[in-house]
Parts: C-alpha cells; sequence; structure tokens
C-alpha cells in the first residue's frame, strides 16, 4: 500500500517510529517559519508539521498546498510540544515530521468545507459533490453504523439458520399500497417488468419451497410522494419462516432489535420486555398507530362531556357524528396568545376547523375543586360551563397551572391533530429522553380498512395477512370486526418493521381478495403464481419486514433519511449527481417499443 498506517491510528506508541501516510489535506496553516495541516484518512486526522531545517524539499512543496490535496508523506512521529496537545481528537497527543512530501493528486476548491466545524451546505449541493461531502466524519461514521447494523443482522440470523436468498429486481407488480417503478420489455413489445415494492411474494413462495427460513437485505421501489423518513428506493430486512404462530415472530423481532441495539449502541436504554398495545387502545390513546412511547401526555375522548354542552361547536360536532378529544400540555397555562395562535394555526394546517384551548390558572397544587371561573382562560371561555371544564380537566387528568388541548371533528381529524400536537408539545417540553428507545408491538389490527369513496375493504397493511383464527367465518357476517395476525413493531414515533402470519390456504386467501373488490380473473393473473402455489402444500407461514434506513436513523440519531444513505434521492426523487432522471435516446425508445407522447 502507499500508506503504513493510518492518519487516525496514530498514538503514543508510535512515537519514533518512521511511517508513511497517505490522505487528504483536512487544514493548513501557515505560521511563517513551520506550516502544518491536519492530513486526513477514513480512520481519522493527524497533525503534520514540515520544518524547513529539517526538509525544504517538504517545505517548499507544502507552501502550495491546499484543502482535499491528495499526500504521501513520510515522515517520524513525535510528542507534541506541551500546551498544543488537542485532547479533542484521539491523535492530540503526537505530530509527524515531514521527511518527504508527494503529492498524489491537486483537487480543485472543494464547493464547500469537509471540516465538521463549518456551517452545513446546501443539501443540493451535497448530494452532487456526495464524494465530498461522504469524506465528512458524520457521513463516514454514518455508513459505518449502516455497515456494522446490517453485519449484525447477518450474523444472528445465520446463527439461527435463516439463509439469505436473493430475489429477483425485475418481476411483476407485487403491490404494497403504492405505485410501481416499471421498466418497459425489449423483447415483449407493450410489455413491463415492476421493481418489487417488497419481496413479499417470493418470500412466502420461497417458504413454500421449503426454505424454512429465509432472510434478505432487500433493495424495494414504491413510487410515492416522499417525506422525510421514505426514498423511492430503500433497504428492508426481509424475513420470512415456515410453522410459526405471531408469538414466534414476535420473540424473534424483539430479541433481534434488543441486541443489536446493545451491541451497536450500547450506551442508548430500552424498554424491556417490549411493551405490547392493541391497535384500538394506541389509536384511542394517542391518535396514531406509530406513538412515541418515550413520554406520556395521552389523548382522551371528551364526547360524552362534548354532548351536554351548551357550546354549539361542541354538542354538533357530537351530534354529527363526530368526536370531541383533547390532551394536556402540562404546565402551558402561561401561554401567550402569540403561542397559542401558533399552536392554532398548527392544528388547522393539519385538518382541524380550529383548537379550542384552556388555561387553567393557579399553582399545581391547587385542587380543581376550587377552580372559579376567573382561573379559566380560553377564547371561549364564555361558552364553557365552569363545571363542564372541570369535567374536561379531570378526565384529561390535568392540574391547574395547565392548558387544555381540545379538537372537535371526524375521529379521523381528531387523532391526526392530536397526535401531532403531542408530539409537537413533547418536543417543545423536551419531554423525550434523547437516550431511550422507546420500542413497542401494536397488535389487533384490523384485517379490512373500509373505503367509502370507492365502495369496497381495503387492506391496512397487505392483503395476505391471516385473519385471527376465530375470525375467519366474521369475513362473511361483518368483515369490519374481523382482526388480523398483523404486527408492528415501532420506536420513538417511527414504524420500525412490520408484519404477519399469512394465508396459507388458497380459500382464505380467494376471500380476502374478493372483499377487496378482485375478482376470480383479476386474482388469478395478478395473484394466480401465490394461489397457486397455496394448493401445493403451502406450510403454515409468516415474517417481517424491517426499514433498515430507520434503524440506522435510530442508531446514529439522524432525522434525515438521506444522511444514512450514500447516494440518496432529493425529496422530489431525484439523483443530482448523475442527473436522474434523465432523457434516453430516440435509439434506445425504439428498441422499447416507445413513443413519447407530447404533453
Ligand atoms: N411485505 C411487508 C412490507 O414490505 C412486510 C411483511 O409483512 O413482511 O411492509
Amino acid at each position: 500500500m502507499l500508506k503504513s498506517i493510518s492518519c487516525g491510528a496514530l498514538r503514543k506508541e508510535n512515537l519514533d517510529r518512521e511511517v508513511t501516510l497517505a490522505g487528504w489535506v483536512h487544514r493548513r496553516r501557515d505560521h511563517g517559519g513551520l506550516i502544518f495541516i491536519d492530513l486526513r484518512d477514513s480512520e481519522g486526522v493527524v497533525q503534520v508539521v514540515f520544518n524547513p531545517e529539517v526538509s525544504p524539499q517538504a517545505h517548499s512543496i507544502a507552501q502550495s498546498l491546499r484543502a482535499e490535496w491528495v499526500l504521501r508523506i513520510r515522515g517520524k512521529v513525535g510528542e507534541r510540544p506541551s500546551g498544543t496537545v488537542n485532547t479533542n481528537i484521539p491523535t492530540g497527543e503526537v505530530e509527524v515530521m515531514a521527511l518527504d512530501l508527494e503529492v498524489l493528486n491537486p483537487s480543485k476548491t472543494p464547493p464547500f468545507s469537509v471540516e465538521e466545524e463549518a456551517a452545513e451546505a446546501d443539501e443540493l449541493l451535497r448530494l452532487k459533490y456526495r464524494y465530498i461531502d461522504l469524506r465528512r466524519a458524520k457521513l463516514r461514521n454514518n455508513l459505518v453504523f449502516r455497515h456494522k447494523v446490517v453485519k449484525f443482522i447477518r450474523d444472528f440470523l445465520s446463527r439461527r439458520e435463516f439463509i439469505e436468498v436473493e430475489t429477483p429486481i425485475l418481476t411483476k407488480s407485487t403491490p404494497e399500497g403504492a405505485r410501481d417503478y416499471l421498466v418497459p420489455s425489449r423483447v415483449y413489445p407493450g410489455h413491463f417488468y415492476a421493481l418489487p415494492q417488497s419481496p413479499q411474494q417470493m418470500k412466502q413462495l420461497l417458504v413454500i419451497g421449503g426454505v424454512e427460513r429465509y432472510f434478505q437485505i432487500a433493495r424495494c421501489f414504491r413510487d410515492e410522494d416522499l417525506r422525510a423518513d421514505r426514498q423511492p428506493e430503500f433497504t428492508q430486512l426481509d424475513l420470512e419462516m415456515a410453522f410459526v404462530e405471531e408469538e414466534d415472530i414476535l420473540a424473534l423481532m424483539e430479541e433481534l432489535f434488543t441486541d443489536l441495539i446493545e451491541n451497536i449502541v450500547p450506551h442508548k436504554k430500552l424498554m424491556k420486555p417490549f411493551p405490547r398495545l392493541s391497535y384500538g387502545d394506541v389509536m384511542a390513546r394517542f391518535g396514531t398507530d406509530k406513538p412515541d412511547l418515550r413520554f406520556g401526555m395521552k389523548l382522551s375522548d371528551l364526547s360524552d362531556i362534548a354532548a351536554e354542552s351548551g357550546f354549539q361547536v361542541l354538542s354538533k360536532t357530537i351530534d354529527s357524528g363526530g368526536v370531541v378529544k383533547g390532551l394536556v400540555a402540562s404546565g402551558c397555562a402561561n401561554y401567550t396568545r402569540r403561542q397559542l395562535d401558533e399552536l392554532t394555526s398548527f392544528a388547522q394546517e393539519r385538518g382541524a376547523s380550529g383548537l379550542i384551548t384552556v388555561a387553567l390558572d393557579g399553582e399545581p397544587s391547587n385542587s380543581l375543586d376550587d377552580l372559579r371561573q376567573e382561573d379559566i382562560r380560553s377564547a371561549v371561555a364564555r361558552h364553557l360551563s365552569l363545571e363542564e371544564v372541570r369535567k374536561m380537566a379531570v378526565r384529561l387528568g390535568a392540574k391547574r397551572g395547565d392548558l387544555l388541548l381540545v379538537v372537535a371533528g371526524t375521529t379521523r381529524v381528531a387523532d391526526l391533530v392530536l397526535s401531532q400536537l403531542r408530539h409537537e408539545m413533547g418536543r417543545r417540553l423536551e419531554l423525550a429522553d434523547p437516550d431511550l428507545l422507546a420500542f413497542g408491538f401494536v397488535l389487533n389490527f384490523p384485517l379490512l380498512d373500509w373505503k367509502p369513496e370507492e365502495n369496497r375493504w381495503d387492506s391496512p397493511h397487505n392483503p395476505f395477512s391471516s385473519p385471527k383464527d376465530e375470525h375467519i367465518g366474521l369475513m362473511n357476517t361483518d368483515p369490519g370486526s374481523a382482526l388480523a395476525k398483523q404486527y408492528d413493531l415501532i420506536c420513538n414515533g417511527m414504524e420500525i418493521a412490520g408484519g404477519s402470519i399469512r394465508n396459507h390456504r388458497r380459500d382464505v386467501q380467494e376471500k380476502i381478495f374478493g372483499l377487496l373488490g378482485h375478482s376470480k380473473e383479476a386474482m388469478q393473473s395478478q395473484f394466480g403464481q401465490l394461489l397457486d402455489a397455496l394448493e401445493y402444500g403451502a406450510p403454515p407461514h409468516g415474517g417481517f419486514a424491517s426499514g433498515i434506513d430507520r434503524v440506522v436513523m435510530l442508531v446514529t440519531d439522524e432525522e434525515n433519511i438521506r444522511e444514512v444513505i450514500a447516494f440518496p434521492k432529493t425529496q422530489s426523487a431525484a439523483d443530482p449527481l448523475f442527473g436522474a432522471p434523465s432523457t434516453v435516446d430516440d435509439a434506445q425508445l425504439k428498441d422499447l417499443h416507445l413513443r413519447l407522447r407530447s404533453e
């Protein structure tokens, strides 16, 4: 190699040794006589000194060095003079006195600084010059963590007799609720492959094929509108097992994620065992099926109190089939008019017609029994009776000094708005312990969701999930109340994994497709391969998938998914480095039997 040791590896043990280093100029300081550079490689930086009395040749070249030039340096490791030790870096006790310097490649002035302390550059610029961005310690660290996570998973599952099997990228539509990415076929005019939204059907076919323990670090593709934690292509740990029940998969997931966190980020805290929550309870208490469990601030239903209210906004909502729900922002009774207006806009931007805020003045130790009309501060105070406010406060578990936040609307809107208000207030009040990873299982999902616009049932997760055994009959009588053998793993407000026990009997699977509105012909053309396979000795089976990008976000405390992916796409699904997507030439289109429509 061009180097004998890594820059970042040098320590006092290496004193007086002659070493050859190779790396990038991180920083350069010219102190008249002496020139100092920080030389960086993938393991870290070390200070190199050029002294004209030691090596006039090296010193003279060093005068022209600039950031990001690539160098090879032969030098001697010395102790830094006392008072110049840098305790912030692991190599801070030593420096290398340069004897020889070779410039392996100069660099243009980079579009942004690689130094971590420098202000973060514009993200588009960072993505366009990703190869420079990746030199930054933070991104490099994230990639290392990603590698460790994936390696840990592979080792963990290999020890448990799972085998990793690759499934095709060019395949047929595998619906997981998103739009497909399509690839036109050259050989079959007018025909298309679809990129897999997940290897769901493939993994079921593998298990039917006798692979009793399958996993894959699988790339999945979904053409959806992007959000902060989504990418058009992303990586899942995909897993499936034969001869299992829900409990077996839950135990495996709990062990995998516990071991992973304890090994990779041992300073993080876990709640053990992972709490198990029912979908119905979670929705009622948090308004979302992926709540951040690190803090309380639960939602309460105030509909019965609202129904009796003289305030028509409340009573009319209940009369028209809606709900009134609320939560308590502890200690926020002193919020200013401006802060309250901000919360109201926050609620309105998310679909609420308004936000009712009620501040309860007084000391937390004052009893609610002594609450007087003048202790209630609210824009709608004159519409609310003292007794009614007291009842709401008791229901919500509020104290004097707290602020009640109440939303009236449809269940969907009230839950959405309050769950996001809860998240926002949790953030403002710093209620979540940043070192806690609060995993939890959500169980007992409904098998089906009614879609009034389309007058049909939909499957909230995927259509392959099995109903609970005792609910198979309900599919004929009351499909909406059938529960599925479906489970999600959530952590700190994110869905980390999801899976189910699948239908291994054709009649049950067909029944579900029927409820989803598929004709027999449509079922056969879209899912024939799976349906047919179910008739050739399909064992009971189930599994899960987990988003690797999100797991890496958890262990690196990143809030932006693009920080844990080497070459991510932008929020608008573009790749600024390669310039993808791009137009192609006519010959390519012709080969694919495609002609573009003019808009
Ligand atoms: N295929 C599902 C998904 O991608 C996960 C599973 O049920 O295994 O979300």
